[in-house]
């Protein structure tokens, strides 16, 4: 870099991105003694999870509404560490509100042991549980129970519709559970999905004791934006927003820090990138990027981008906080929140609802006009006051990618976070942690990469939460699935070897 003006600086690390992972990696660090400078383009830290003031209302808007999950070890053990986890607003008594028209189905979990745990919600909702189709799931059940990391990247090859028919799934419940998981959750159509990916996350879900569902009860940054700046400052790290990374600094076959878009040069013993992967080889030397696996794989990760509709009214339309919309491929929004439920500090008299629109490339023609309408009829179905009520104000967020889409071949290309080139680390919610792409798989990303960057500081440190394992009767399957899968009962298909 010939016009490069060297700046010396001692940084132990340099971490590029100020979203979730690279916030929580370097909380992670500096709380472990290293120096560690974190560098975000953007005027603001949080990345996809963000969170700004409205100026017309004075309220804070997120990029788009996120839900946490109990069952979310490392995000609650940053907040934890930032001591913002009191912040997080619990859903009391239910998992999800499914609403078809004005029919609300409430699924809740029961106190026995999973999977039963699911059972008594089922057989109570009988119309949304039609006892041929829940049937029909018996053998992928049966899979899933007993799935291991191997099983997973085996059925990674194979896109998840597919796999759900041979496994003898009625179309009726593939479309009413199956393709609402994959939307919802995996964010991308059942067609494209892996299996692997997919089967996983349920497997996941049939075997935990308990799940809550969480909201923050202000922005979703201001859960740990600023305390993360605060914490790494204190420790005698630095946190600067707008200033953009352009490539990671190669030296003797080594990563040696980085160059600033202006130029500038910062040398650091270790650099940890953690861009989203369609971001990642921007920063990546050419070299490398072509040459060693993840950089030269990135391509396979595609975007699912988002539409976040955020609707202010003058009257109060419900006390539900969350709802989604039973499956309709033609449907538009997915997810529903009315944050004047959730945020504390806020006036409860009239609604601020937000919704998502995921996989929303089928509606990037409409105006932003055109999606607040379709996103009134839509919650007017649920909510008819809405059609009465006063529309004050109204926001499209549009998001070129909430996640990257777990298509067919991907799990397997997740990476680990130390890459072949010294130096060198990754992490982000893309990276192979065992949880579909999210806060909690960012977060996980983030404290791995910590301690791998640890060890070779010579400071080795545990910071990674592991999931809790299977429990219940579930966990006693899981456990027995080496022998029980030679059993032809236990053995669905090809699937399990
Ligand atoms: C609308 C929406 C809804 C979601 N819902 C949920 C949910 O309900 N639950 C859940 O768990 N997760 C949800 N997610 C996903 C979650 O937000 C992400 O998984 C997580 O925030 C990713 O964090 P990250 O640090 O890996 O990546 P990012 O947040 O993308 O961080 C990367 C950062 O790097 C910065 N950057 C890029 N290039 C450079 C450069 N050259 N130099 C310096 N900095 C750079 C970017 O500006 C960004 O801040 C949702 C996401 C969206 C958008």
């Amino acid at each position: 870099m010939p016009n490069a003006q060297k700046t010396v600086t001692d940084r132990d690390v340099v971490i590029v991105g100020g979203g979730l992972a690279g916030l929580a990696a370097g909380v992670g660090l500096a709380a472990c003694g290293l120096n560690t400078l974190v560098l975000e383009k953007a005027p603001i830290l949080g990345g996809r999870a963000r969170s700004w003031t409205d100026p017309e209302t004075g309220d804070a808007v997120t990029v788009g509404p996120h839900i946490f999950l109990s069952e979310y070890p490392n995000m609650r053990k940053l907040m934890r560490i930032l001591k913002t986890e009191d912040r997080i607003v619990w859903q009391k008594g239910k998992f999800i509100t499914i609403v078809d028209g004005q029919k609300e189905t409430d699924i809740k979990m029961s106190p026995l042991p999973p999977p039963l745990n699911w059972l008594p919600c089922m057989l109570r909702e009988r119309d949304f549980f039609p006892l041929r189709d829940l049937l029909s799931n018996n053998r992928v059940s049966r899979l899933c129970m007993q799935i291991r990391e191997e099983d997973v990247l085996r059925l990674d090859e194979e896109d998840a519709l597919t796999v759900l028919r041979n496994l003898g799934v009625t179309e009726r419940w593939i479309r009413q559970f199956w393709a609402f998981t994959c939307q919802a959750i995996m964010n991308v159509p059942i067609e494209q999905c892996s299996a692997g990916a997919l089967l996983r996350f349920f497997h996941y879900m049939t075997s935990r004791t308990h799940f809550d569902v969480g909201f923050a009860d202000r922005g979703l940054g201001d859960l740990f934006a600023p305390q993360a700046k605060d914490f790494i400052e204190k420790r005698g790290g630095k946190v600067e927003t707008g200033v953009g990374v352009k490539t990671v600094a190669a030296r003797n076959g080594r990563a040696a820090g980085v160059i600033l878009e202006d130029g500038t040069e910062i040398s650091a013993r270790q650099v940890l990138v953690t861009l989203p992967p369609m971001d990642m080889n921007q920063v990546i030397p050419e070299e490398w990027a072509k040459r060693h696996s993840p950089f030269k794989d990135l391509a396979a990760f595609g975007p699912s981008p988002y539409i976040s509709t955020y609707l202010w009214f003058d009257k109060k339309l419900t006390r539900q906080q969350f709802w989604a919309r039973n499956y309709n491929e033609n449907d538009m929004n997915c997810d529903f929140y009315d944050y004047s439920n959730i945020y504390s500090k806020r006036a409860t008299d009239h609604s601020f609802i937000t919704t998502n629109c995921i996989y929303s490339a089928r509606l990037d023609h409409l105006s932003d006009e055109e999606v607040v309408e379709k996103t009134l009829e839509e919650l007017a179905e649920y909510l008819p006051a809405a059609k009465k009520a006063k529309l004050t104000h109204s926001l499209v967020s549009r998001i070129p990618m909430a996640i990257h889409c777990p298509s067919t071949g991907t799990e397997k290309l997740r990476p680990a976070v130390r890459t072949p080139v010294p130096g060198l680390f990754v992490a982000g919610d893309w990276i192979k942690t065992g949880v579909p792409a999210s806060m909690e798989s960012a977060c996980t990303a983030a404290f791995m990469a910590a301690e791998e960057i640890l060890a070779d500081e010579k400071k080795p440190r545990k910071l990674a939460e592991p999931m809790k394992r299977p429990q219940g009767l579930s966990g006693l399957l899981w456990r027995a699935s080496p022998t029980l899968r030679k059993l032809p009962f236990f053995s669905p298909g090809n699937y399990l070897r």
